[in-house]
């Protein structure tokens, strides 16, 4: 791959060439929930704030933000514009096992001084903000501010009056307009550490020397998938020398606390009311309550702050499709978050109940996620460990002996097995249909019938939409049994003659059939 890079104005652009040996197939993206991505453009920028003072970024800084985004399709060899440092080379070949060119000899990597900054790669969500809680008070909020293209789900106004509020209280945030999220499809980071280019594009003007991440010990430790693992080859880590090579080490504060801890943090700290970690909500205290995040997040920060809460909203989030596909798989991603979710919280509502008994809450014990998992010091940097570890641990205990033995032995791969738990995700999703129509899409049609040319027009609606109360006929793909005489199209149904055909409408796992007559 070939990267160029230029300066228009306030705009940093990058455009890149693909060689022969670079990948262009379907990724598995762990930025984007292990769904699958592809290479959607050629380019990407990021825009200078107002408000800084811009210096050229390092060279080598330059190529490790490359690395970072464009990493998944370098195939051998990365050419880049101005020569890196042989510091740069030697680490970059190590930890990618692919070549860089050219190197400029007289190049030295980039120094930082004592009165250098760190900065947070900030998303506004509980994690990141549980971050920041315990990172020093002059550390600079770097928001990557993904600029608007149609699309409409992704709300930021929760994230932007949070930042409103952290000015206000005098904390230094940016934001930095980019399309980094765009050079991929579906749009996301390409990588799980795509969020902090902002930051070493601008390591230079502001003077920064540590950038820290609000990953959580669910990724890190790979407990998401169920199964503890340590993190030597994970791609949260993987490129902490290359950071360190480019002055500005990579600071993974939250690596040791989970989804429950972080919100221990945030509540104690008492900067829960900024944090929202939902992004479809209208505004800043609205979270949608029909969206994972939601599930726990929400839940989370009710249970520690011992509030109700109420049936209505438990139908709220599991009636919306989003959340309950998710517990279709045995066992579920991030099992852990729910199963302490479930075991904590006080409701007799039908479907926490089944809940239970299908993540098996009685053989598991999920005490070590209310602690501090202390092995996790080593991915924060020197500098900067004593402070954050003592902030740590003014709001969440380490865990205990025990704990941290359940928590590596952490492994719910005999689940998958398991007839029990199989047999309680029937019921679970026995209920889910009986209570929300949600695998059994009722479809209907209106008796008025038009007259198209030669064809009839037959209007075809949804009882009851599932996602997000918006209509989502669009969104479903529609066939026909027989082709030849009808087929159905955004809704509606064209149909050549008088007779009945039976329509098909597919939507992600759920689908529904229903006998359309034509009079
Ligand atoms: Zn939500």
């Amino acid at each position: 791959m070939r990267v160029t890079w230029k300066q228009e104005a306030d705009k940093l652009i990058f455009n890149f060439e693909l060689d022969k040996d670079d990948n262009t197939d379907e990724f598995r993206n762990p930025a984007g929930a292990h769904r699958m991505h592809k290479l959607a453009k050629k380019s990407f920028y990021v825009r200078i704030p107002k408000s800084i003072h811009f210096q050229s970024p390092h060279p080598d800084s330059i190529a490790l933000a490359i690395t970072i985004l464009l990493g998944v399709f370098i195939g051998k060899r990365l050419a880049v514009q101005e020569g890196v440092s042989l510091e740069f080379k030697k680490v970059f070949e190590a930890v990618t096992g692919k070549t860089i060119s050219p190197v400029n000899n007289k190049l030295k990597p980039r120094l930082t001084k004592s009165n250098f900054l760190p900065a947070l790669a900030y998303s506004g969500g509980v994690d990141s903000t549980a971050a920041m809680s315990v990172m020093p008070d002059n550390t600079v909020l770097i928001f990557a501010d993904r600029v608007d293209k149609k699309d409409q789900r992704y709300n930021k106004s929760a994230v932007y009056s949070a930042i409103d509020n952290l000015t206000k209280k005098e904390r230094h945030v940016i934001k930095v307009e980019t399309d980094i999220e765009y050079v991929i499809n579906p749009i996301t980071f390409a990588h799980p550490l795509a969020p902090s280019i902002p930051a070493i594009l601008l390591s230079e003007s502001l003077n920064l020397d540590t950038v820290a991440f609000g990953n959580l010990l669910e990724n890190i430790y790979g407990v998401l998938d169920n199964k503890f693992v340590y993190p030597d080859k994970s791609v949260f880590t993987q490129y902490d020398k290359l950071f360190d090579v480019c002055g500005i080490s990579a600071a993974h504060v939250t690596a040791g606390l989970t989804t429950f801890s972080t919100s221990l943090i945030t509540n104690g700290a008492g900067t829960a009311d900024i944090a929202q970690s939902c992004m479809y909500g209208e505004e800043l205290g609205k979270p949608c309550m029909q969206c994972l995040k939601c599930l726990y997040k929400v839940l989370y920060s009710r249970i520690i702050n011992n509030q109700p809460i109420l049936d209505e909203e438990i139908d709220s989030l599991f009636s919306s499709w989003a959340v309950a596909k998710e517990f279709k798989s045995t066992p579920t991603r991030v099992q852990n978050a729910y199963m302490h979710l479930v075991s904590q919280i006080d409701s007799k509502h039908p479907v926490i109940k089944l809940l239970r008994k299908k993540l098996n809450t009685d053989t598991y014990t999920t005490g070590w996620m209310n602690g501090w998992y202390s092995d996790s010091k080593t991915l924060i940097p020197n500098q900067y460990e004593s402070q954050i570890v003592n902030s740590i641990k003014e709001f969440v205990n380490p865990m205990s002996k025990n704990n941290r033995e359940f928590l590596e032995q952490w492994d719910l791969s005999r689940e998958r097995r398991s007839i029990r738990s199989h047999y309680w995700t029937w019921r679970l999703w026995r209920e889910f249909g009986k209570r929300y129509n949600l695998y059994n899409i009722e479809i209907g049609y209106k008796s008025a019938t038009t007259q198209v040319g030669t064809r009839t027009k037959v209007k075809v609606y949804w009882r009851k939409s599932i996602i997000f109360k918006e209509d989502i006929t669009k969104k479903v793909s529609w066939g026909s049994s027989n082709s030849k005489v009808a087929y159905a199209k955004d809704g509606y149904v064209y149909a050549k003659a008088k007779g009945s055909t039976r329509i098909r409408a597919n939507h992600g796992r759920a689908s529904a059939e229903f006998l359309v007559r034509v009079i």
